[in-house]
Protein backbone atom coordinates (compact mmCIF):
# COMPACT_ATOMS: atom_id res chain seq x y z
CA UNK A 1 0.00 0.00 0.00
CA UNK A 2 1.91 2.77 -1.19
CA UNK A 3 1.33 6.13 0.54
CA UNK A 4 0.38 9.55 -1.55
CA UNK A 5 0.77 13.16 -1.67
CA UNK A 6 -2.72 14.73 -2.18
CA UNK A 7 -4.05 17.96 -2.28
CA UNK A 8 -6.94 18.57 -0.07
CA UNK A 9 -9.11 21.14 -1.31
CA UNK A 10 -11.29 22.60 1.17
CA UNK A 11 -10.19 20.10 3.75
CA UNK A 12 -13.20 18.90 5.75
CA UNK A 13 -12.02 19.48 8.97
CA UNK A 14 -10.32 22.81 8.71
CA UNK A 15 -11.55 24.00 5.22
CA UNK A 16 -8.46 25.33 3.80
CA UNK A 17 -6.47 23.58 0.69
CA UNK A 18 -3.16 21.90 1.82
CA UNK A 19 -0.92 19.15 1.15
CA UNK A 20 -1.19 15.70 2.82
CA UNK A 21 0.52 12.22 3.22
CA UNK A 22 -2.72 9.96 2.72
CA UNK A 23 -2.22 6.18 3.03
CA UNK A 24 -4.17 3.30 2.32
CA UNK A 25 -7.33 2.83 4.77
CA UNK A 26 -7.46 -1.01 5.82
CA UNK A 27 -10.65 -2.63 5.92
CA UNK A 28 -12.54 0.42 4.52
CA UNK A 29 -16.27 0.20 4.88
CA UNK A 30 -17.52 2.38 2.85
CA UNK A 31 -16.50 4.72 -0.56
CA UNK A 32 -13.37 6.10 1.32
CA UNK A 33 -9.85 4.34 1.28
CA UNK A 34 -7.82 6.71 2.01
CA UNK A 35 -6.55 8.65 5.20
CA UNK A 36 -4.44 11.06 7.28
CA UNK A 37 -4.46 14.17 9.67
CA UNK A 38 -5.39 17.35 8.72
CA UNK A 39 -2.20 19.24 10.02
CA UNK A 40 -4.66 22.19 10.30
CA UNK A 41 -6.30 20.36 13.28
CA UNK A 42 -4.99 17.04 13.83
CA UNK A 43 -8.41 15.47 13.24
CA UNK A 44 -8.13 12.20 10.69
CA UNK A 45 -9.43 13.15 6.98
CA UNK A 46 -10.41 9.97 4.82
CA UNK A 47 -10.78 10.34 1.44
CA UNK A 48 -11.99 8.18 -1.46
CA UNK A 49 -8.96 6.93 -3.76
CA UNK A 50 -10.41 8.31 -7.15
CA UNK A 51 -10.16 12.17 -5.96
CA UNK A 52 -6.51 11.89 -5.92
CA UNK A 53 -4.70 13.85 -8.66
CA UNK A 54 -0.84 14.27 -8.13
CA UNK A 55 2.31 12.81 -7.23
CA UNK A 56 1.48 9.12 -6.85
CA UNK A 57 4.94 7.65 -5.75
ZN1 LIG B 1 -7.20 20.50 6.99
Amino acid sequence: MSEQIVKVINCRRCGQDHLVEFKGLLNPFDDFNIWSICPKTNQPLLLKAEFVVCNQR
